[in-house]
């Protein structure tokens, strides 16, 4: 039996897919169910070329996606103290509150990618790897 589980949500119209997959896991093993989702820093994105202060715009992007994963949260009657945003590489972040969490299984969609897009890699490949805990790539349609 899992007793915590952590769906990892991209907040794209495909997070309500693996929200509801992981909560009926959670169900079915009477398990916490914990949500979180990843901010990339803004610097990533460019590179640090832009001289100019990003912090608001971090800031805005903290706030609007901690609206919306309480909202998707709220909808799916998930307490305010499991849902999680952090900042970083969704992968390495992942894996650090799974540890942090005590998590025993990762949920995360997966699109079945094939030829180039593979060799690319995809976020449930890089949480796959290097994760102490079982891992469900859940498949989207
Ligand atoms: P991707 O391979 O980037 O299309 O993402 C596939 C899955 O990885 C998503 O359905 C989520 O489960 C997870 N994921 C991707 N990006 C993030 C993120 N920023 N924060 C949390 N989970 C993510």
């Amino acid at each position: 039996m899992y007793k915590t589980i952590l769906a990892a949500i991209d907040l794209t119209e495909e997070a309500d897919q693996v929200i509801t997959r992981a909560s009926e896991l959670a169900g079915i093993h009477q398990a916490e169910l914990v949500l979180l989702h990843v901010v990339e820093p803004v610097g990533y994105a460019y590179g640090g070329d832009i001289p100019m202060d990003l912090t608001e715009l971090q800031e805005q992007l903290d706030k609007s996606a901690r609206d919306q994963l309480t909202d998707l949260g709220h909808k799916h009657g998930i307490e305010d103290r499991n849902l999680l945003v952090t900042v970083g590489r969704p992968e390495a972040e992942i894996h650090r509150v799974c540890e942090e969490r005590g998590v025993d299984l990762a949920v995360v969609g997966s699109h079945g990618r094939h030829g180039i897009q593979l060799l690319l890699g995809s976020t449930a490949n890089g949480v796959l790897h290097g994760a102490k805990c079982d891992v469900l790539a859940v498949r989207i349609n």
